[in-house]
């Protein structure tokens, strides 16, 4: 009965161009795609070449960047969708503070042609389950949604990846990452996630795809990811629609 249902959702989201908004996101030309044909070509085919563990742009010549070479975070890799410059930030910018829901899918659709891609040209494996980048209970409250556990759940249809939205909990509730200075961000975040015990099974032995909408410093998911990894990830890769240039 589960395999029955999982096998229809997928079926029904492969048809999610055809549900997607029917003008472009960004130019509002109209399209069946959600984004038309200039908006993707110009703004999400044409990738730099990225730092595999952080997703930051970098010379061809490395595999990894200086910053990851100094101090390897916790998680093992990072795949972005796209740099965090306009117009591609409006895109988060009105999924998460417009609420405007119907926008998840289409950035999950980016962000899977982008894991799609990275499994066919390198030999990264794929996560064997995915979750989502918890926000404490009152921004949750606050915002009636969470934006990173909106894109995950397409997202994971589309990969045909289980989505655990429970496997981490915030045990403290944080500031918000984006009123700190970079520097304190790390600080901000130490031992703010744990998985609850009715988890611990569940992330044991798993390479687990943790999804967020905007990297930043890499703080918050270098947390979860060592979180994870404290209660027995094997390894951690970060499917992150928008990559933050600025360290
Ligand atoms: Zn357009
Ligand atoms: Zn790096």
């Amino acid at each position: 009965m589960a395999a029955y249902l999982s096998d229809l959702i997928r079926r029904s989201l492969r048809q999610l161009p055809q549900l997607l908004p029917s003008s472009c996101a960004l130019c509002q030309q109209s399209g069946p795609h959600g984004l038309c044909r200039d908006c993707r070509q110009r703004y999400f085919h044409v990738q730099p070449h990225r730092c595999l563990q952080c997703a930051m742009p970098t010379t061809l010549s490395t595999a990894h960047c200086g910053d990851c070479i100094k101090r390897k975070p916790a998680f093992d890799a990072t795949i972005v969708a796209t740099d965090y410059v306009a117009p591609a930030d409006q895109l988060v910018m009105a999924l998460k503070f417009n609420a405007t829901l119907t926008l998840a899918p289409l950035l999950a659709q980016l962000l899977h042609e982008r894991v799609d891609r990275a499994r066919k040209f390198t030999a990264r494996s794929q996560p064997t389950l995915l979750t989502a980048v918890p926000l404490g209970p009152q921004r949750l409250q606050a915002r009636g949604f969470n934006q990173a556990l909106e894109i995950a759940r397409p997202l994971s249809a589309l990969l045909g990846i289980r989505l655990e939205p429970r496997l981490l909990e915030r045990v403290s509730e944080t500031q918000a990452q984006s009123t700190l200075p970079l520097a304190q961000r790390r600080h901000n975040m130490r031992r703010a996630f744990v998985v609850p015990h009715d988890a611990l099974l569940k992330v044991r032995g798993q390479h687990i795809g943790v999804v967020d909408d905007v990297m930043t410093s890499g703080a918050t998911l270098d947390e979860l990811a060592a979180t994870l990894k404290r209660f027995g990830a094997r390894s951690v890769t970060n499917l992150v629609f928008a990559r933050t240039l600025a360290h």
